[in-house]
């Protein structure tokens, strides 16, 4: 595989092409198209990478309602960026939004640094994010290939192989550098995100309002759908857990953090348990004089690399002496600003008002 562009499109003809098309199809009244700056930009396209525009917006608006600059993101507790980032998923972008704004605080005194390696150097930036915060909050020129582009690419010229591979990755970056424009950078890398977003869809692509139906390759073989090349699959595997839903006499449920890396890190959840035995001892030594009630129907929550079967397991505390460090009562009708894994909020969502009886005896 040749690693140099073989463009089927001169550069002018690839942007005015493109831009005449966005001018008129294009997105232009996006909440973080407003006052754009590089916080904002950043924010947003974080809030993108595996997310639909329209599950983004409100997400959005309300991060910024109350993290307007980096500063305040910066010195919020990390409880409560989680708490505005569940049911977005993939909480290590919060994290990691998080952990950053906090280094560009102490390390760059507030202002965002405005080159690529320094922004790649953040957490949770990559080299395609950190050139859209670029060109997007300054009009500078820099590359972008994000997903929406990878895909447009790859079906353009028909780039064999998965994107996850280097040398697929590298023709790639290849072409969208050679695509790139020396100006209204603002507008192409928009443009480049929505024809990819709108258009060049993920699944059956709208090839006849495209402005380059008549020279893509995947679509002259009749092969839009075969690019770009998935991963190859691997079965995934079936991980099963008990959680325990411990309330107490006022209906309050018993939460423990998640170790601040791995799974759901940082976030509240329920305490876990790999069966009804562990569940069972765990409950004799922390809170003696539980009664367990019925399990609940198990349902699944599929991650990118695993499937987890979760069985709630419902229990009537008998006495805790004290919650420890990592836990706290959780009232479902008084809910506090936390983070919480999306099938846990669900699951608390789901619980009827407790009815105040007398905890379950011995
Ligand atoms: S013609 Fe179809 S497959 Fe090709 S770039 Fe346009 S939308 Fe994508």
């Amino acid at each position: 595989m040749t690693e140099m562009p073989d463009p089927v499109l001169a550069p002018e003809t690839f942007q005015r092409r493109l831009l005449d098309w966005f001018d008129v199809h294009g997105r232009h009244d996006l909440p973080w198209q407003r006052q754009r700056t590089p916080y904002r930009v950043w924010v947003s396209e974080i809030m993108l990478q595996q997310t639909q525009v329209a599950t983004v917006i409100p997400y959005f608006e309300r991060f910024m309602a109350r993290f307007p600059t980096v500063r305040e993101l910066a010195a919020a507790h990390q409880d409560e960026v989680l708490h505005l980032w569940t049911g977005l998923g993939y909480y290590a972008r919060g994290r990691n939004l998080h952990k950053a704004a906090g280094v560009i605080l102490d390390a760059h005194g507030g202002e965002f640094p405005m080159d690529i390696e320094a922004l790649a150097a953040l957490p949770g930036i990559g080299r395609s994010t950190a050139g859209a915060i670029i060109a997007q909050s300054s009009g500078r020129r820099a590359v972008i290939l994000d997903g929406n582009v990878k895909r447009s690419l790859a079906r353009l010229h028909a780039v064999e192989g998965w994107p996850g591979r280097p040398a697929v990755e590298r023709r790639l970056w290849a072409l969208a550098e050679h695509y790139t424009p020396d100006e209204r950078l603002v507008d192409y890398t928009q443009a480049m995100m929505d024809l990819g977003a709108t258009l060049c869809r993920r699944g059956t692509p709208a090839c006849g309002r495209c402005p380059f139906a008549d020279v893509c390759v995947a679509r002259a073989r009749g092969e839009e759908r075969r690019f770009p090349e998935s991963k190859p699959s691997k079965a995934l595997p079936t991980r099963a857990t008990r959680m325990l839903l411990l309330r107490d006499v006022r209906g309050r449920v018993l939460l423990e953090q998640r170790p601040a890396s791995g799974l759901w890190g940082g976030l509240w959840s329920l305490p876990q348990f790999d069966d009804e035995a562990a569940l069972q001892a765990w409950l004799d030594t922390q809170a003696p004089g539980s009664r367990l009630e019925a399990p609940r129907t198990p349902f699944t929550h599929v991650f990118s690399h695993f499937r987890l079967e979760i069985t709630p397991q419902p229990a009537r505390i008998g006495a805790l002496d004290s919650v420890g460090e990592a836990r706290r009562w959780y009232d479902p009708q008084d809910p506090d600003s936390i983070g919480l894994a999306a099938p846990v909020k669900a699951l608390l969502d789901s619980l009827s008002p407790f009815s105040l009886t007398a905890p379950a005896g011995p």
